[in-house]
C-alpha cells in the first residue's frame, strides 16, 4: 500500500509555513538538502535536554544513556543497510566519509593493500559530485596514481564500452556515485561491481542520492564501502555514514587520529582500536546521530520500496511535462530505466539563474549552477542546469505548479 504524502507533509513543520509573500512553499530541493520532521527535531533536542553527555566516556547514569542512544542510532543505520553494526562509521557527513576512505587510504603502508603508487589507477566517472572527485584527485596527487573514468553518453549514462579499458589489474579503487545528482541516473553497480573484483579493486560508493530514496542493501550490492549524508535523509545536518565490510576497515589504516579510536599508547606510539572507534576519533556529533536513528524509524515505517514507488511515479510525471516543452532541455536520462528523481535542465536560453530567482518568487524552492558536478556541466556543454528534486512530501501539485512556473518565466523573459 503506498502513503498519502499530504499526511507524511503534516509530519514536516516547515510545510506549516508559507514563503514570499503568502505563497505555497513548494520544495524542489531535496537533492541538497530534505525537510525534517517533527519527531527528528524533538530527538535531537531531547538528547541536549534529557541525556547529555560524552559517549563511551563518563562513568555516570547520563553517559550510559546517552551511550545507548547512540549505540541504538548505529545498530539502526546497520540494519536499514543490511550491514554489521560494527562496520557502521559515524562521520559529520558524505563528504567527511569519501575523505576518510581515501585519506586512510593515503595512509597505507607498502604491503598493506591500500597502498598505492605510481602505476595504480584509481577509477571515476564524469558524473561524480566533487566531494567523490576531489579526494580522489589528491590522493592521486599524494601517491603517484593515475586517474582515469568513464564518460557519461549523450542520454546521461555511464559509457560502459570502456569497462575492460578501464578497470584492469592496476585498478585498486572504483569509486562512483549510485545516483547521480545532476543527472538522476542509477547507475549499472553489478557489471562495475563485477570487473572491479576481478581485478581486485575495492568499490566506493557515493550513496548520498540513493539511501534516502530506495532499498540499499550493502551485501546485495557487493560493494565494499558506502557513503551518506543524513541531512538528505530526513536527518539532522552534522551527520553522515561511512560503512566498509569488517575485513576491509580491519586492514584500512584511521584518518583522524586522537582519542577514544585507541587501544594503548605511550609517549611515542600508539595502536588502534577496532572498527567503529578507530575511525571515530573525538566526541562525536551524538545528537545528531541519534535524530539519525530516529529519521531512519520514519522512513522504515513507510517503507523505502513505498517511498521509491512514490518518486518513480512524480519523475514520470515531471519528466514527462518538462518534455513536451521543446524549449526545455532535460539534461539526463529520457526514460523511467534506472533512473531517480533528480531533473536538471535549462530552458530556452534563459540563464538558470535567472530562472531559479523567477521560480523563488513564485515559492518554488530549487537549484541552480553546477550542482558541485563541474565536470559533468562542462561535457553537457552547458554553463549551469536548474534541478528539481523530489521526494516522500511532494505531489503532483508541486509538479504542476513548478511546470507553470516555467511557463510563467518564459513569458516574463520573452521566449
Ligand atoms: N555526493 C552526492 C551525489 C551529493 O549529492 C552530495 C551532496 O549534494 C554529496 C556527495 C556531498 O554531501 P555532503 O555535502 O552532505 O557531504
Amino acid at each position: 500500500m503506498t502513503f498519502n504524502p499530504l499526511t507524511v507533509r503534516d509530519d514536516f513543520p516547515i510545510f506549516k509555513r508559507t514563503i514570499r509573500d503568502g505563497k505555497r512553499l513548494v520544495y524542489l530541493d531535496s537533492g541538497a538538502t530534505s525537510q525534517k520532521p517533527q519527531v527528528v527535531i524533538d530527538s535531537e533536542l531531547d538528547f541536549y535536554r534529557l541525556s547529555n553527555a560524552a559517549v563511551h566516556r563518563g562513568a555516570h547514569q547520563l553517559a550510559e544513556e546517552a551511550t545507548d542512544l547512540f549505540e541504538g542510532a548505529r545498530g539502526k543505520v546497520a540494519e536499514f543497510l543490511g550491514a554489521e553494526t560494527d562496520e557502521v562509521i559515524f562521520t559529520k557527513g558524505a563528504t567527511e566519509s569519501l575523505n576518510l576512505i581515501a585519506y586512510a587510504m593515503g595512509n597505507a603502508p607498502r604491503g598493506n593493500r591500500f597502498h598505492l603508487s605510481e602505476g595504480d589507477r584509481i577509477v571515476l566517472t564524469e558524473m561524480e559530485h566533487h566531494a567523490n572527485l576531489i579526494p580522489w584527485q589528491q590522493l592521486a596527487a599524494r601517491t603517484g596514481a593515475e586517474l582515469v573514468w568513464f564518460n557519461v553518453t549523450p542520454d546521461g549514462r555511464l559509457d560502459l564500452s570502456q569497462i575492460s579499458e578501464l578497470i584492469t589489474p592496476k585498478s585498486k579503487v572504483v569509486a562512483l556515485t549510485h545516483q547521480s545528482n545532476v543527472l538522476g541516473t542509477i547507475n549499472p553497480l553489478d557489471e562495475i561491481v563485477k570487473a572491479a573484483h576481478a581485478v581486485g579493486a575495492v568499490v566506493v560508493l557515493d550513496a548520498c542520492q540513493s539511501v534516502p530514496h530506495m532499498k540499499v542493501d550493502v551485501k546485495e550490492l557487493g560493494v565494499d564501502f558506502l557513503a551518506f549524508s543524513g541531512h538528505k535523509a530526513l536527518g539532522p545536518t552534522g551527520v553522515g555514514i561511512m560503512w566498509g565490510k569488517r575485513e576491509l576497515l580491519a586492514e584500512l589504516p584511521p584518518f583522524l587520529t586522537g582519542g577514544s579510536m585507541i587501544a594503548d599508547v605511550t609517549m611515542t606510539t600508539a595502536s588502534w582500536a577496532k572498527a567503529p572507534a578507530k575511525f571515530e576519533a573525538g566526541v562525536p556529533n551524538m545528537a545528531q546521530a541519534v535524530g539519525l536513528g530516529v529519521a531512519i524509524d520514519y522512513l522504515s515505517v513507510i517503507g523505502m520500496n513505498e517511498i521509491a514507488a512514490h518518486e518513480h511515479e512524480l519523475t514520470a510525471d515531471l519528466l514527462g511535462k518538462l518534455l513536451e516543452n521543446k524549449e526545455i532541455r532535460v539534461v539526463g536520462p529520457h526514460t523511467m530505466d534506472n533512473r531517480g528523481g533528480a531533473l536538471s535542465f535549462t530552458v530556452a536560453d534563459i540563464h538558470p539563474h535567472d530562472l531559479g530567482q523567477f521560480l523563488d518568487s513564485q515559492g518554488i524552492a530549487v537549484r541552480t549552477g553546477h550542482h558541485c558536478a563541474w565536470p559533468l556541466t562542462r561535457s553537457l556543454g552547458v554553463p549551469a542546469t536548474t534541478r528539481a528534486s523530489l521526494y516522500l512530501y511532494n505531489t503532483i501539485e508541486d509538479n504542476d505548479a513548478l511546470i507553470s512556473g516555467i511557463h510563467s518565466a518564459m513569458k516574463y523573459f520573452g521566449k
